[in-house]
């Protein structure tokens, strides 16, 4: 009985149509592919993408030197020097970001008492030289200044997704 059924299947290329039943059945279904980069899917206002450093409206930069950032990086991949102002104040010399070395897990951002350092909703982003993976001082506030409209939007709590 085992060798007609098997004989019948063959002849009637029974493996073949069930194949192309589930082909079939995708060719009408509703289309979850995306023409990328020209079409984007909705990011979460809480995906973790590139970071910033941000700024008060006024221009002076958020950041205190506090270095909470770098203490709590798991990954140790946040080095910051910092100097105390003719004013006063504290603010840093240099503040680098490996990104090699970052695991995007968004302490650093949760640890700032200023909402200075941010990670961004930026996600497409690549290095094509050696060291360019040091996200500077200079290149962080510059994310921040361009994107600040972007990063303060993702930050309200009934923010859409975008
Ligand atoms: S996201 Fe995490 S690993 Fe990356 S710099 Fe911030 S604290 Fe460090
Ligand atoms: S970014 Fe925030 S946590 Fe890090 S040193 Fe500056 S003020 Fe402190």
């Amino acid at each position: 009985m085992t060798r007609i059924m098997h004989f019948i299947k063959s002849m009637t290329l029974w493996e073949l149509l069930q194949g192309m039943r589930v082909t079939g059945g995708y060719l009408f279904a509703r289309k979850i592919t995306i023409q990328y980069p020209e079409e984007k899917t909705p990011i979460s206002n809480r995906f973790r993408g590139l970071h910033a450093l941000r700024r008060y409206a006024n221009g002076e930069e958020r950041c205190i030197a506090c270095k909470l950032c770098e203490a709590v990086c798991p990954a140790l991949a946040i080095t910051i020097d910092s100097e105390e102002r003719e004013d006063g104040t504290r603010r840093t010399t240099r503040y680098d970001i490996d990104l090699f070395k970052c695991i995007y897990c968004g302490f650093c951002e949760e640890a700032c008492p200023v909402d200075s350092i941010v990670e961004t909703q930026i996600f497409e982003y690549h290095f094509e030289n050696a060291g360019e993976q040091i996200m500077t001082k200079e290149k962080l506030l510059a994310i921040g200044d361009k994107y600040e409209q972007q990063i303060a939007s993702a930050r309200t709590a009934d923010a859409p997704y975008r």
